[in-house]
């Protein structure tokens, strides 16, 4: 599960930091992306088990984001923390999905994760606005299988 470089670039990859730090500015929730070729796991199950070990529980407002993407198998998964599920509506990811979608296939890879971090930020923004003592509480580079 190597060689998620070849479809990241050094410069794609820092655009992707630089959307989650976007994002981050409009909202109190962490926003992390994990990319890797493939999994054995249900891409859901996996992306739990990526979340987990990426310590996502770890945030004060339990409103934590993780943006799954398996490359090889043309899958992602948007999971929210608790924190979310409680207050917002069902489907509330629906909109970063299509986002991410939309740009997926037309073959734009990192556009299409740029879009929905920056997608994610804009809805998250409505629950957990940003404040003036915002931590950052998880980091905000891409983590790659
Ligand atoms: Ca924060
Ligand atoms: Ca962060």
């Amino acid at each position: 599960m190597s060689n998620v470089e070849d479809f990241l670039s050094i410069e794609e990859e820092q655009e992707i930091v630089q959307a989650i730090r976007q994002a981050e500015r409009n909202t109190s929730g962490e926003i992390r992306v994990h990319i890797e070729r493939t999994t054995s796991l249900s891409h859901y199950n996996r992306t739990l088990e990526v979340f987990r070990m990426l310590k996502m529980f770890n945030t004060k407002e339990q409103n934590a984001v993780l943006i799954y993407v398996a490359v090889d198998d043309h899958k992602f998964v948007i999971y929210g923390d608790k924190g979310i599920d409680a207050v917002v509506p069902e489907n509330f990811w629906e909109s970063t999905k299509n986002t991410i979608q939309q740009q997926f296939k037309q073959g734009n890879f990192k556009q299409g994760i740029v879009a929905g971090v920056l997608k994610a930020g804009k809805e998250l923004q409505a629950h957990f606005p940003w404040t003036t003592n915002d931590v950052d509480e998880l980091p905000n580079e891409v983590s790659k299988g």
